[in-house]
């Protein structure tokens, strides 16, 4: 069974195809389109038989979509004979309202997803414009939808629910819904695989563009750091993270802002270019380096909250058998890594500086002597999808 996986933004398509029915699940091809319904868009497609590029004008994700089956299908850098191979388009969907899990993409799903628009403005309605024309475009196609939230639906209650009046949890969704599912899901079942024990405690580091925490216990989430929105947890490039609702009366009194607009400035000026002008760790990083105090500020802010939900996980889980990074920073950055893992040899975590700062990949970067294994992992979140798309296609047939 042949799996394409899509990952949409507002002006981009990004995908993979993988074959579900060989063992081995491999990744067929790779290909995204950039600048969607500008005057030129780059298309770009990779498999073992060739890569191609080219510049031209994509209007809309219909046509992007036309254009990636149309390289899936090339007769000389193509992978398959025609588009009826590809058994489903498996989307990474974020939120939805009273909807989560994995299922069809039908009218009922796409609504529950637009009366969570303001929950993730910077996602659902993407998602929800270009599921609509696909469906239009691709009537036979079946089109899943693998929500993030859904692998933490094992969130016991007491970390699961806000202290605000039962109605807002049961009438209006006001719960710690969580995120990065597909990530954290893949690097639990990495992990057990790898430590070679389904029965682990686990603390999962998603820090990449948007950064979670996860708790996991025997595979599965028992607490994570985001949300009833992706805003909230850890501070991230440009979000704020954890914030106090009360604080902002005060500033709109004194600057007559708007509600949308202060919601606005707390979702993309805030995080890392809110203290310091920069949201791509990397440059906050080389900045913090030259000594400017507000990128010190934020790298040290950045790793605080990290460690706030570190703590945390290791008292929720009684102890931990590993820690694992991922994602872009996760993977990339020795210095958040050593910074995160300081002074915790008291709590039997121990880095090795030099497994840590040199090595590429899956790797084990804790010392000998640590009595938690810390690891780095890259993640596959939608090698997660294109399964969860296989298994409820596979159920239903
Ligand atoms: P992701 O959302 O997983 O793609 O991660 C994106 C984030 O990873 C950006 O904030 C990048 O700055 C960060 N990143 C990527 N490469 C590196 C690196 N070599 N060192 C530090 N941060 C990195």
């Amino acid at each position: 069974m042949k799996i394409l996986v899509a990952n949409l933004g507002s002006t981009s398509f990004k995908y993979r195809l993988f074959d579900l029915g060989d063992p081995g699940e491999p990744m067929l091809a790779r290909g995204a389109v950039d600048r969607i319904g500008g005057p030129s868009s780059k298309v770009v497609y990779a498999s073992s038989k060739g890569k191609t590029e080219a510049d031209r004008a994509v209007p809309d994700h219909g046509e992007a979509v036309r254009l990636c089956l149309e390289q899936l299908t090339n007769p000389a850098t193509g992978v398959i004979g025609s588009a009826s191979e590809v058994s489903a388009i498996g989307f990474k969907a974020v939120h939805a309202k009273g909807i989560s899990g994995v299922q069809r993409v039908d009218a009922r799903l796409l609504s529950a997803m637009e009366a969570f628009n303001d929950v993730t403005p910077a996602h659902n309605p993407p998602y929800v414009r270009a599921m609509r024309m696909l469906a239009e475009r691709f009537p036979e196609m079946p089109l899943v939808a693998a929500f993030e939230t859904g692998f933490h639906a094992t969130i016991p209650d007491r970390n699961r629910r806000y202290a605000v009046p039962n109605e807002w949890a049961t009438e209006h969704g006001v719960l710690r819904w969580g995120f990065h599912g597909a990530s954290h899901r893949f690097i639990a079942e990495r992990t057990a695989l790898l430590l070679n024990r389904p029965d682990l405690r686990l603390i999962s580091c998603h820090l990449g563009g948007s950064s979670s925490l996860c708790a996991i216990r025997d595979g599965k989430s028992v607490a994570t750091s985001m949300g009833m929105s992706p805003q909230s947890g850890l501070l991230q490039n440009n979000r704020v993270g954890d914030f106090d609702p009360f604080a902002l009366p005060a500033v709109m009194r004194a600057t007559g802002m708007r509600f949308e607009e202060a919601l606005a400035i707390l979702a993309n000026r805030s995080g890392l270019l809110g203290i310091c002008g920069k949201n791509d760790l990397r440059d906050v990083e080389a900045a913090a380096e030259t000594g400017e105090a507000d990128a010190q500020l934020a790298l040290d802010m950045y790793v605080s909250s990290i460690r706030h939900y570190l703590g945390a996980y290791l008292v929720e889980l009684g102890d931990t058998d590993a820690i694992v990074f991922t994602a872009g920073i996760g993977e990339n950055s020795p210095r958040i890594r050593s910074m995160v893992c300081r002074d915790l040899e008291r709590l039997g975590i121990l880095l090795n500086d030099e497994l840590n700062e040199a090595g590429h990949g899956e790797r084990k970067i804790s010392a000998a002597d640590s009595k938690v294994e810390v690891w780095v992992m890259p993640t596959n979140e939608e090698i997660i999808v294109a399964r969860q798309a296989r298994d409820l296609l596979s159920a239903r047939s």
